[in-house]
């Protein structure tokens, strides 16, 4: 054990946490941090009524009081993307993945691995998935019964067609599942405009909570169909709803700390003034961040019209000095959590514009940026030609 000596004992009281420009986990306010100083018990009322109002208010935000139910899962989200395959789609269910990342092909792999038939529709990483050709896929074969698409593809930013895929799985009678964990809480998502069999968020991410459960919106029209469809015990999302219903409890011990975080974030949420003021600040996160980028030569990855403003992917500096892992060191002395690129063929490097941040923080972030390049003798953050 080291001895605290009185200047490291200052630096540790002085240590901030650094900015996580990450989609998450992500920096959350002192107030979702400080509800977690208490110990509450899975059996009690007073935690029982903090679950009840957080799913109140998570179904206010979709508008799906009428046509869904949310079901909380311990866990990352990845968790309940799994959970939600494995409760929504039968066994013997087609299940078609339109595929533009690296989170496409996690819930491609996650189907697969609960035992159903999937197919990949695959599309260039730096384009929308597309509605046209979806049509064609499921005109061209009626066997496919289920359609996975990812809202906001993290993997490289990009936003895909929601409504359009939605439309078009309902003129088919598809179902439609949606990974909206990046983009829930910040893009628009309102069940009484779109039809989907499963939308899966979490609690870390742009509703500014702390890692730790997922949660997912199921229509009421097929929960019933649920019932002893998944094969997992801990992850059943029906038990889990029939459970709540009937108990007000969670099904396993819940993740205490983080549900009550997550209320308290979803509160400062509904202060900020919900879903619209949520996107304008990452909107603004988001401008900040690549103008300030572009001012010292660095160049996004995607075609703005389709980029969302929740993580932007830069090309890495063309500079032969430029090396991710000293950049980062660099940047991370700052105080700010870059995040490595996630694209197999090009280098690049991605920043998230979401978590309990302003434009302060991004101008600070890019500050820190063009003082990392400096660090490592690199006049420009241009790629090669
Ligand atoms: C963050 C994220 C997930 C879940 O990842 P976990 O590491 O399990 O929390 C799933 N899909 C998308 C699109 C994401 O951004």
């Amino acid at each position: 054990m080291a001895v605290i000596t009185g200047s490291s004992l200052r630096r540790k009281i002085m240590d901030r946490d650094k900015i996580l420009l990450t989609p998450g986990p992500l920096t959350t306010t002192l107030r979702t941090k400080l509800a977690m100083l208490r110990d509450w018990g899975s059996w009690d009322a007073d935690f029982n009524a903090v679950t009840a109002g957080l799913r109140k208010s998570l179904l206010d935000i979709v508008h799906g009081h009428e046509t869904h139910v949310v079901v909380p899962l311990q866990g990352s989200g990845t968790f309940s993307v799994e959970a939600a395959v494995a409760a929504v789609v039968p066994h013997d269910g087609h299940v078609l993945v339109l595929d533009n990342g690296a989170y496409c092909k996690r819930a491609a792999k996650a189907a697969t691995l609960m035992g159903r038939r999937c197919t990949l529709s695959s599309f260039d990483e730096a384009a929308q998935v597309s509605p046209a050709t979806l049509d064609a896929s499921l005109t061209a074969d009626p066997g496919i019964t289920h359609v996975i698409l990812i809202h906001c593809e993290t993997g490289a930013g990009v936003l895909n067609p929601l409504q359009d895929i939605s439309d078009v799985c309902a003129t088919h009678g598809k179902g439609l599942i949606v990974d909206a964990m990046s983009s829930f809480a910040a893009l628009e998502i309102d069940a009484r405009k779109l039809r989907f069999d499963a939308l899966v968020a979490a609690s870390g991410k742009c509703l500014e909570g702390v890692p730790g459960m997922g949660f997912v919106f199921i229509r009421k029209a097929i929960l019933a169909g649920c019932e002893g469809r998944s094969q997992s015990l801990a992850m059943d999302l029906y038990e889990q709803y029939a459970y709540m219903e009937k108990t007000t409890q969670w099904r396993f011990t819940p993740p205490t700390h983080v549900v009550v975080a997550l209320a308290e974030a979803v509160a400062q949420f509904e202060e900020e003034g919900g879903q619209p003021a949520r996107l304008a600040r990452y909107t603004g996160n988001y401008r900040t961040l690549v103008d300030g980028m572009a001012a010292i030569g660095f160049k996004p990855f995607l075609d703005p019209a389709i980029q969302a403003p929740i993580i932007v992917t830069f090309h890495a500096p063309g500079d032969p000095k430029y090396d991710f892992k000293t950049f980062y060191t660099a940047a991370r002395a700052r105080g700010f959590i870059l995040y490595p690129g996630k694209l197999t063929q090009i280098e690049t490097f991605r920043v998230g514009c979401i978590g309990a941040i302003g434009a302060n923080e991004m101008a600070q972030a890019v500050q820190a940026v063009a003082l990392a390049l400096k660090d490592m003798g690199i006049a420009s953050g241009a790629p090669a030609l």
